[in-house]
């Protein structure tokens, strides 16, 4: 192993590729340490992944990319044990050229990302995990200690997108663990399924793809969703509950997920399915309260191991991307300006506030504490919600005037109307 670089990348998933690309192709000598087998190996993602970022860095090339589906169709179902109320977009259009989001199994995704970022001249070592930071008298990082004999690199800059298991950031100082309320804890299938059939299901023309967002019973009432996107030939279904509320609940995600390829609205979609791959990860979500100190002399931290995912748009990856990019362009001016530290990595952080990363973390601060404390979202809505639905849509010989009066009168027995509207415009303050 080389032992001095300008800048040592850790973790190549998106936010640590990006950075890579940024200062590959901006000439610096960049080395990046990925302790899976290969790039996208260690990965968990439910699996949309945003165009927009990527042809930042990558014009057009989701053309060429390995994306499972594009993505027409997003859905939000609020759901009881037996019923789901749905609502939706579709639009052909986000067929076309550029899509807006596509489908990925980020095995294969990383690994053809990895491949442009090596040929843009960074050099990528996997099967290598990184067990500590060098760090001067002063506390400035200047390197990693690789997990092999003779494992110190040097480097002007490390850059750290371990991802949200961020153990490295920890040691550098910049953040604590995460509390039980700032992380969600997730459990994904990946289920095999001819691709006919997903098609059949889902209303779908070849290439197309569709998402559904879940809430309420998925999470058994708790801060959280399940998900199921369509893949080419498989469907990635899971389910993301708060940590402190699978602790304080005692319940597991397992048995979630179990209980939602029960429902019966999912049921029927992934009847007949192979599961061929089973995986957990926590999902940061504490807001911008929560993310982590993003750099200090001769370091800077991107992506999951910042905490930057904005859990309420289903969104990670693109933040990754985007601070991945910014942190990599900072690099090359520190590298530039011959001033690794503080006074020029700030920019970093500078920058990211004027963008959608920071200004979406600020919007969503509050988003946890919310949702924790007026349960009745996730948990009495729902039922509600399809309770007046089922009624709405029972066809009796009850005259339309009378069914509208007995609706009113079921929800005022649940919950005085001033109740509900205090409850939105809370909602609507806390994340509107
Ligand atoms: C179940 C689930 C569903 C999700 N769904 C979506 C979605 O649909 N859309 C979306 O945009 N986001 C989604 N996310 C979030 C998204 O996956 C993350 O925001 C994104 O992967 C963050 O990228 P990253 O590069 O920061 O970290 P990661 O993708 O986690 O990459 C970190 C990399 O660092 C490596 N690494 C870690 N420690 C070390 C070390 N010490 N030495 C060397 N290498 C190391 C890891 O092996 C890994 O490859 C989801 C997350 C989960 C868990």
């Amino acid at each position: 192993m080389a032992e001095r670089f300008d800048v040592v990348v850790v973790g190549a998933g998106p936010a640590g590729l990006s950075a890579g690309l940024v200062l590959a192709r901006g000439g610096a000598n960049v080395l990046i340490l990925e302790r899976g087998e290969y790039p996208g190996s260690k990965n968990v993602m439910g699996g949309v992944l945003y165009n927009h970022q990527l042809d930042e860095l990558l014009p057009g090339a989701w053309r060429e990319a390995p994306i499972e589906r594009t993505v027409i169709e997003q859905n939000y179902w609020l759901m009881t044990r037996n019923s789901a109320v749905a609502f939706g977009y579709r639009n052909e259009d986000w067929a076309g050229d550029p899509p807006n989001c596509f489908t990925v199994l980020r095995a294969k995704f990383d690994q053809w990302f990895a491949k442009k970022v090596e040929e843009a001249g960074a050099t990528l070592i996997t099967r290598t995990t990184v067990v500590d930071l060098l760090q001067d008298d002063s506390g400035r990082v200047i390197g990693v200690r690789a997990g092999r004999p003779e494992g110190e690199v040097y480097a002007d800059i490390v850059i750290l997108a371990e991802g949200v298991n961020n153990l490295l950031t920890q040691k550098a100082g910049l953040h604590n663990d995460w509390k039980m309320n700032e992380a969600a804890l997730a459990v994904k299938e990946v289920i095999e399924l001819p691709r006919e059939k997903i098609e059949d299901r889902f209303g779908l023309e070849p290439g197309q793809g569709a998402t559904i967002e879940m809430l309420g019973d998925p999470s058994a009432g708790m801060l959280g969703m399940g998900f199921l996107y369509t893949n080419k030939e498989s469907l990635s279904l899971g389910v993301g509950v708060l940590v402190k509320h699978l602790v304080y609940s005692g319940m597991n995600p397992n048995d979630l997920l179990e209980r939602l390829k029960q429902h019966p609205r999912v049921r029927p979609l992934i009847e007949g399915g192979r599961v061929i791959e089973y995986s957990a990860k926590l999902i940061p979500e504490g807001g911008y309260k929560a993310i982590a100190r993003l750099f200090k002399d001769g370091v800077m931290v991107v992506g999951d191991a910042a905490g930057l995912t904005n859990a309420i748009h289903r969104e990670g990856s693109n933040l990754a991307m985007t601070s991945g990019r910014i942190a990599g362009e900072v690099a090359l001016e520190a590298l530039a300006e011959g001033d690794p530290t503080s006074r020029v990595l700030r920019r970093y952080q500078q920058r990211l506030e004027e963008t959608y990363v920071l200004k979406d973390l600020r919007k969503y601060n509050q988003a946890n504490e919310f949702f924790d404390a007026n349960p009745q979202f996730l948990r009495d809505y729902p039922e509600l919600l399809s309770r007046m639905m089922r009624e709405f849509f029972t066809v009796d010989a009850t005259p339309k005037w009378d069914k509208q009066a007995k609706i009113l009168r079921m929800v005022r027995r649940e919950r005085p109307l001033w109740r509900i509207a205090y409850d939105l415009f809370q909602m609507w303050r806390a994340i509107g």
